[in-house]
């Protein structure tokens, strides 16, 4: 069992009451920077559905997507593979106790040197797209698998990469070539508030999977989803640092709370050059929550959200509607495991986010027997285990803009 550093939650608790506390902590003082609060029992449940969902296709994590300690150590508690895209990435994962044959080297684009580390540590496992990579794999890693690889975006494209694959399959067939093992990829939807729906993409892949390549084909099939492990085990909170009121008309009333003639700039202490720098990229499935309307009559107002540097270009939201906020107050990122942490530097000399990881005892427990027997529990007790958690939440949050 590998061990890492994070905080067991107290029964009834869930990570979202952490953050809470964390920010009633440095409420009085000055002291109020971002940090994330990453729930590791979120990875365990996705684990488990993928299990259910997708039972003959092996998981392997691509690495890049979050690289924490905690992360991948928990991930390969449960067992799954990990699809590394350098010799730093394999370093990592060999480093946490993994064997060869659970990783993939999946960069299509490889190093010479790169993949002679590969050779030398027994991962055989890789992915390529061009004629030219494949023929540099096969003069530097003499035992290399090959097999076909894709980064799908939408149900349909799986779909059409499977049956391509089956082109492929049978062509090697006749050279004389018995591949046996097929790599659907990644882009597998970490949070619902992705443009893809996993039970959709789900039942086209296995439709998709019994046809082309039937159980008994002897087939052996892996994916390398990233996001959907970890985009919605992380919560991001930010503090407004500043912002800039502009009145975008002039009219003859003085109401100045009025609506239509307010548009509100907020800086906060994170942005572009940290836990938003792919942000576009890839396509990232942020959202904002904050605390339920308490007033119906309660005004919006049209705001953007700026990060902290001197960067022009530092902003986080174009535009979404917001009830006013002062500096001091909290923003909240749901979503925010994915190509975030990764991604973030130190430029203007704003530290990174702090990170606390935590997971509640059954999840942890859950955990233990999937590693020490190969086993998981029944949806049900799972789904009691989610249940009893909402119903203690003590805020009720609910999401106000998504931005994806
Ligand atoms: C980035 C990447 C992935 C993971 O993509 P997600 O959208 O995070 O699932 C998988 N495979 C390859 C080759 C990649 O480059």
């Amino acid at each position: 069992m590998n061990s890492f550093d994070f905080s067991l939650l107290e029964e009834g608790f869930t990570a979202r009451d952490i953050l809470e506390q964390k920010i009633n902590e440095v409420s009085l003082s000055d002291d109020k920077d971002a940090f994330y609060v990453a729930d590791l029992g979120d990875i365990v449940k996705k684990h488990i559905r993928w299990l259910k969902a997708l039972p003959r296709v092996t998981p392997f994590y691509a690495v890049k997507c979050n690289d924490g300690k905690a992360i991948v150590k928990t991930i390969a508690n449960l067992g799954a593979g990990f699809d590394c895209a350098s010799k730093a990435e394999i370093q990592l994962i060999q480093n946490i106790g993994v064997q060869p044959e659970r990783i993939i080297y999946a960069n299509p684009y490889k190093q010479i040197s790169e993949i002679k580390y590969a050779a030398s540590c027994g991962v055989e496992k890789m992915t390529f797209d061009s004629e030219g990579e494949l023929m540099k794999v096969a003069k530097n890693h003499p035992n290399a698998n090959f097999h076909v690889g894709s980064d799908s975006r939408d149900p349909q494209t799986f779909v059409q990469a499977i049956s391509d694959a089956r082109c492929v399959f049978d062509m090697g067939a006749e050279f004389g070539f018995n591949m046996h093992l097929l790599d659907i990829g990644g882009g597998f939807p970490g949070s619902k508030n992705s443009r893809l729906n996993f039970e959709e993409v789900i039942s086209v892949i296995n439709l998709a999977l019994d046809k082309y390549f039937p159980a008994d084909s002897g087939v052996k099939i892996i994916a390398e989803p990233g996001r959907y492990y970890v985009a919605s085990a992380f919560t991001l909170a930010v503090n407004v640092i500043a912002k800039k009121v502009m009145l975008t008309e002039q009219t003859g009333s003085h109401d100045e709370d009025d609506a239509s003639k307010k548009t509100i700039m907020y800086y906060v202490n994170d942005g572009i050059h940290s836990s938003f720098n792919l942000i576009s990229k890839f396509r990232m499935e942020m959202c904002i929550v904050r605390k339920k309307k308490s007033k119906p009559d309660e005004k919006l107002y049209s705001s953007s959200i700026w990060g902290p540097t001197c960067d022009a270009d530092d902003r986080i939201i174009e535009q979404c509607d917001l009830p006013e906020l002062q500096e001091g107050d909290w923003i909240l990122f749901e979503n925010m495991g994915a190509y975030t942490v990764v991604a973030s530097s130190t430029f203007n000399g704003f530290q990174r986010p702090t990170l606390h990881y935590v997971m509640s005892r059954p999840h942890w427990q859950i955990m233990h027997t999937i590693q020490e027997h190969g086993t998981f529990p029944e949806v049900s007790e799972l789904s009691d285990v989610h249940v009893s958690c909402v119903a203690k939440n003590r805020m009720e949050l609910n999401s106000i803009a998504c931005i994806v």
